[in-house]
């Protein structure tokens, strides 16, 4: 299955797709989403403010701006939850991928990078993000395989919660 988990810097990606890890306002912030639009630029917040925000759980596309001197196309402003101790962020988190994941589809694109959404300031305990991340990732290529998938984690702690939790899932599927 094309999904890569990687340690770097989502600024640095030179997928297609890049996701960054926004606001309900879509008003930029910190974190992901500092990165992600110090390298696009301040036409990315001009682009941004018309849309007036997005709801939380679901994505919204623009242009890559400065980022397509890297080879992106397009940046998907995918709104994880806030962690209020497990009411209903589960599926709030899963949206969030998977609009991003078919908005990367749908405008042609063949290779995706995410960041490990929500587990920043948005406090999602790492190992159930990390569950929801890629069982939503893995449905999704199960469907759509021509799509590449990375999952870019900041750090080797990160990255290794994740691969255990992918291993784990892999364990599952063929027991
Ligand atoms: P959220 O508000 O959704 O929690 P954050 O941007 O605060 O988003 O953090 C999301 C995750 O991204 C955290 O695990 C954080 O450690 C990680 N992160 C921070 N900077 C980068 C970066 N440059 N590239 C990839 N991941 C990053």
């Amino acid at each position: 299955m094309p999904l890569h988990l990687v340690q770097g810097d989502i600024g640095q990606e030179r997928t297609c797709a890049v996701v960054t890890a926004a606001n309900s306002q879509l008003a930029g912030g910190g974190g992901v989403d500092g990165v992600i639009h110090r390298a696009a630029g301040p036409q990315l917040l001009r682009a941004l403010r018309p849309l007036g925000g997005t709801p939380t759980g679901t994505a919204v596309a623009t242009p890559a701006f400065g980022m397509a001197a890297q080879g992106v196309r397009v940046i998907l402003h995918a709104v994880g939850p806030i962690w209020r101790g497990g009411q209903g962020e589960a599926e709030l988190l899963a949206g969030a991928y998977r609009q991003s994941l078919r908005l990367a589809a749908e405008h042609g694109c063949d290779s995706v990078a995410f960041p490990a959404i929500s587990t920043g300031v948005y406090g999602y305990p790492l190992e159930e993000a990390a569950a929801v991340a890629l069982r939503t990732i893995r449905a999704f290529l199960a469907e759509q395989p021509e799509l590449t998938v990375r999952v870019v984690l900041h750090g080797a702690g990160p990255l290794g919660v994740f691969r255990q939790v992918l291993d784990r899932l892999e364990a599952e599927e063929a027991s």
